[in-house]
């Protein structure tokens, strides 16, 4: 079955196609290690940016490339590969029938295949992956944090032993149930696992072994089904209860759910994904020989990206050292006090509020903030060509053109074809795709709805429905709703994606450029509040670029019509709310009006003049509540000029009747961007 692709990695590689069975210690009928998990350029379950590290480390010749099981979800992989300086993903997906594929190209039986195919043509790929990067020779790939690829083939090959099982179908077509088998008892195994002790127990063990940002414990809780997690932060504690949903699936609080507890403490060290920052080291269990955390270490010292915490040390007396407390933030460059009205708010509310933003409950809960934590693995496509001027002008007026057409009916499931992964959505993917209409086709972007989930399509059916009354070119567009095997979204495409990522990749940008697209922002902002439209998800992650001078609003997932009879939309409660860029009346009285929406355009406003950056840095919650009022806001970005941050600190006023509308906005904002140009051009 692997006859192919073991010749070509010999070819390539120089490698022995029965090393797989050998090294895994194979009996008569042990298949083995399947070939991709033996390919020396194969890495296992690390990270993006971690795989752009190794080729950087090696040199980035063009072509090198790479291997990795991709982290989410499982059973994909990723290729990484190095062209022209900088690094190419590309996402490998495994399909129902056991096939894998990148994007809509030719099914491969096995990613080695699939590599060697791309080799030789480039079909669609921006460069081809010439170039093994191989492990060092001591490298292990890694299955999860701390455990090789060959250690996890070893224990399931003893786990299918000890039931007795056949190997041969055991560790082949029934490798994956018997990998969810061994994988809901293997935390026990791990040096961070303490069994079961109590919270005072952890506190204690992790404050002898030294805070250091990241470092954590897990442990069971007396009730012997749910977990705890422990976890150091800017030299303070923090507790997180791991729950099992319905005996099967674990998660902290609303986060994602996972099949066994060691996949979600291998995911928290991929993307921190709400904590205050992502598991580095463990606390180890006193239990623990020196052996087995000495392993541990070595599966993931090598992983480690420069800017993470240094691995805890052994002392010579082989107890866990200690690692420096990490350095207090930097202090801001300027603090701005703005004078503004004393808040009215009564105590008793601020202090229920204070709780159910988590400041003094017994368990924190994640700070579940949309687009907060970047780390995705899901591009299949470098960077796209931007479009001309005159070629987004052609493509906005087809979209014009035909959505008149089809705005009245659904679209049908053959019209929809789907092509590479664009981002992740709340509910499902978002890929991107063509929509045919008669002889017309038009590029799309499709949003669409994972396992048919119930809640997800009532939420997507309700984006659908606000947006089909919106038509104006600062907004994306929707074209229509397919309701096929699973209901997709089919709306226009922002082939550059959103803005926050494209501030991060041009950070020479010049203002007048930056206020060219909030001119933008605050036109398509403008229509909404015209349209008793308050979208309350305003940010730069949910801004789309056309190309570099033309931007989209996008994401209504949180957007509401305001009902007639009032002048804003009461929420019932907080949910997965982006709170940073709320104003003071939704995090206190959950009241959104065209007002507010002007707080969040202050706080893209400053996302913009920062480059992407993350507003009030690690401040949680409640601090920034204080913070907001005590009368500070956040502080001026680096080289952005007075003018420009007197408007976002008027968006700012506490009392939402003082900060401009959006239509008074729009021209201000103009004005400045024309004098820049002309200065800066
Ligand atoms: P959303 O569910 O709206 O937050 O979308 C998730 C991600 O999908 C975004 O961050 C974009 O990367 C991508 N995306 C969504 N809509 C579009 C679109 N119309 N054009 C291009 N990319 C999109």
């Amino acid at each position: 079955m692997f006859t192919k692709a073991s010749s070509f990695l010999q070819k390539l590689t120089g490698w022995d196609e029965n090393r797989g069975a050998q090294n895994s210690g194979g009996h008569g009928d042990d298949p083995g290690l399947p070939n991709v998990y033996n390919a020396p350029f194969f890495y296992g379950r690390i990270t993006r940016q971690e795989a752009e590290d190794i080729l950087k480390a090696n040199g980035m010749q063009e072509g090198l490339f790479l291997l990795r099981e991709s982290i989410t979800p499982m059973g994909n992989f990723s290729l990484t590969i190095a062209h022209e300086d900088s690094c190419v993903h590309y996402s490998i997906e495994k399909k129902m029938n056991g096939q894998y594929i990148v994007s809509e190209g030719s099914p491969f039986s096995d990613p080695l295949s699939l590599i060697e195919h791309y080799q030789t043509m480039k079909n669609g790929f921006i460069t081809t992956p010439k170039v093994p990067c191989n492990r060092q020779p001591e490298q292990e790939a890694i299955a999860f944090r701390g455990l090789s690829v060959k250690e996890l083939h070893a224990q399931m090959k003893s786990a299918a032993k000890r039931m007795n099982a056949n190997l041969t179908r055991a560790l082949g077509p029934m490798r994956e149930s018997l990998l969810m088998h061994v994988l809901q008892t293997l935390h026990e195994r791990m040096p961070w696992f303490h069994g079961e002790i109590s919270r005072d127990e952890a506190i204690r063990r992790l404050e002898r072994s030294g805070h250091a940002d990241g470092k954590f414990i897990v442990r069971r809780r007396a009730d012997g089904q749910s977990f705890a997690l422990t976890l150091s932060h800017e030299n303070a504690m923090r507790h997180y209860l791991i729950n099992q949903v319905d005996g099967e699936s674990y998660c902290i609080d609303a986060g994602p759910r996972f099949k066994a507890l060691i996949v979600l403490i291998d995911h928290y060290h991929n993307k921190k994904d709400g904590l205050p920052c992502r598991l580095t080291s463990p606390c180890p269990d006193p239990n623990t020989d020196l052996e087995t955390w000495e392993n541990y270490q070595l599966l993931t010292k090598n992983l480690v990206s420069k800017t993470s915490q240094p691995a805890t040390v052994f002392t010579s007396n082989g107890n866990p050292g200690t690692t420096p407390p990490s350095r207090p933030p930097p202090i801001p460059r300027h603090t701005s006090n703005v004078p503004t009205r004393s808040p009215p708010i009564p105590s008793p509310l601020r202090n229920e509020l204070r709780q159910s933003l988590g400041a003094e409950q017994l368990w924190e809960t994640p700070n579940l903030q949309f687009g907060e934590d970047d780390e995705d693995d899901t591009i299949t496509f470098p960077e796209a060509e931007p479009l001309s001027t005159e070629e987004a002008e052609m493509l906005e007026n087809t979209y014009i053109d035909i959505r008149g057409d089809v705005m009245s009916t659904d679209l049908k499931s053959d019209q929809v074809i789907l092509e590479g992964k664009l981002g992740s959505g709340q509910f499902g993917e978002v890929r991107k795709g063509r929509c045919e209409f008669g002889r017309k086709t038009v590029p799309v972007a499709v949003k669409t709805l994972k396992n048919n989930d119930p809640d997800g399509e009532k939420e997507i059916l309700s984006e659908a429905n606000l947006m089909k009354k919106l038509d104006h070119q600062h907004i994306v567009r929707m074209i229509g709703v397919c309701k096929g095997e699973t209901l997709m979204l089919v709306l226009e495409l922002a082939e550059l994606g959103p803005l926050k990522k494209y501030l991060e990749r041009h950070q020479t940008m010049k203002t007048w450029h930056q206020l060219e697209l909030m001119v933008q922002i605050s036109d398509g902002m403008e229509y909404l509040d015209s349209m008793d439209v308050v979208h309350r998800d305003l940010a730069t992650r949910n801004v789309l670029l056309v190309n570099d001078h033309f931007a989209k609003i996008s994401d209504f997932g949180l957007s509401r019509i305001m009902d007639s009879s009032t002048d804003y939309y009461t929420a019932h409660g907080p949910g997965r709310w982006p709170l940073m860029w709320y104003a003071p009346e939704c995090l206190y009285y959950h009241k959104f009006d065209s007002s507010s929406d002007v707080w969040s355009f202050g706080v893209t406003m400053w996302e913009i003049m920062s480059f992407g950056a993350r507003p009030y840095d690690k401040k949680k919650p409640p601090q920034i509540l204080n913070y907001l009022e005590s009368g500070h806001r956040l502080v001026i970005p680096r080289n952005c000029p007075d003018d420009v941050y007197q408007i976002m600190l008027d968006c700012w006023q506490w009392d939402k009747a003082d900060r401009p509308k959006f239509k008074e906005l729009k021209p201000k904002l103009h004005r400045l961007c024309k004098r820049y140009q002309q200065a800066q051009r």
